[in-house]
């Protein structure tokens, strides 16, 4: 029984996702074991003693929810749930665990309309509801260590149309600024206004002054990428991508998978909620080495402990 659970090595297909949260208690029992890798905690009182938590004996008669715990420090009952992006939510966990791996299996990412259709949910607002709050965990408040190496910093606008205005003109689009550490992570976000300052600020927050920056010809990037230890510059309007080592190709991939997601699957993506996208994108690119089911893992344990702030919309 207890393998079953166990994060899986392979990636899964929707059908063994499907088997595998069969029902509420074998999600619940996953849940359980990403929230509390070394047994259960007391939510209200922190304690971790299993001598004094016990499993109370679910009853529908007495109204007695599967997955209840009583702390007898503090007296008080507590689930899984608690403190986490699941509380007060309405739909099963087991819906809930199968989004999550659809959201974290999926290249370019899964529509809220195709997450109503599979999951039967009562309605898009639903979905969206729960997409929005996985992309919510999935976004890091504060990255604690910053890039190193190599890194391609490049900006792209998303969204809105610019058709017949000219190649400056940008409508509605929001811009997009992503630093790519060749071979290793990504961290994007949105910037209103691309600038000199903007982009030195966010170099700065994010990388290593030892590190070399490689950009296109943008005039902004020079003095941005001025403290950091090399700066080499691709002129992409001259017709230059490659020049030795010099080349954004892979914030380039990066930007053409976002740009594919967004416009084949997302259709549409307010600015509000850009961010919430590009989460769920650089989590996805962070750990592309990684099996779905890896990827999901990483992606529940980012959501534990975090204390759900994302609210369902009116
Ligand atoms: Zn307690």
């Amino acid at each position: 029984m207890k393998e079953t659970l166990q994060p899986t090595p392979k990636d899964l297909t929707l059908d063994e996702i499907n088997q595998r949260f069969a029902t509420d208690e074998t999600a619940r029992a996953y849940w359980e074991s990403i929230h509390w890798p070394n047994g259960p905690v007391c939510p209200h009182c922190k304690n971790a003693d299993a001598k004094h938590i016990w499993k109370v004996t679910p009853n529908e008669a007495k109204k007695i929810r599967t997955g209840l715990y009583m702390c007898a420090e503090c007296n008080k009952q507590f689930t899984a749930t608690i403190g986490t992006i699941f509380e007060d939510s309405h739909i099963p966990l087991r819906k809930w665990l199968i989004a999550w791996y659809m959201l974290c299996s999926s290249k370019k990412g899964i529509s809220s309309l195709q997450l109503q259709r599979n999951l039967d949910l009562g309605s898009y607002r639903t979905a969206l509801f729960m997409t929005h709050r996985i992309r919510h965990a999935l976004k890091e408040p504060v990255f604690k260590d910053k890039l190193t190496g190599t890194i391609e910093a490049d900006e792209t606008y998303v969204g809105g149309k610019t058709r017949g205005r000219g190649r400056h003109f940008m409508g509605n689009k929001v811009p997009v600024f992503s630093l790519v550490e060749r071979g290793g992570r990504v961290r994007s976000q949105v910037m209103k206004y691309v600038t000199g300052k903007n982009l030195k600020a966010a170099l700065k927050s994010n990388v290593e002054p030892s590190a070399t920056i490689m950009t296109d010809e943008l005039p902004a990037y020079r003095k941005a990428a001025k403290e950091f230890a090399s700066h080499q510059a691709v002129n992409h309007s001259a017709g230059e991508y490659v020049r030795g080592l010099a080349h954004t190709q892979s914030v380039d991939g990066y930007f053409s998978l976002l740009k594919r997601g967004v416009v084949g699957t997302f259709h549409h993506i307010s600015e509000q909620h850009l961010p919430l996208y590009l989460a769920e994108f650089d989590h996805r690119h962070n750990t592309r080495f990684l099996t779905d089911g890896e990827r999901t893992v990483i992606g529940l344990q980012k959501a534990n402990g975090k204390r759900l702030t994302y609210k369902q919309p009116k």
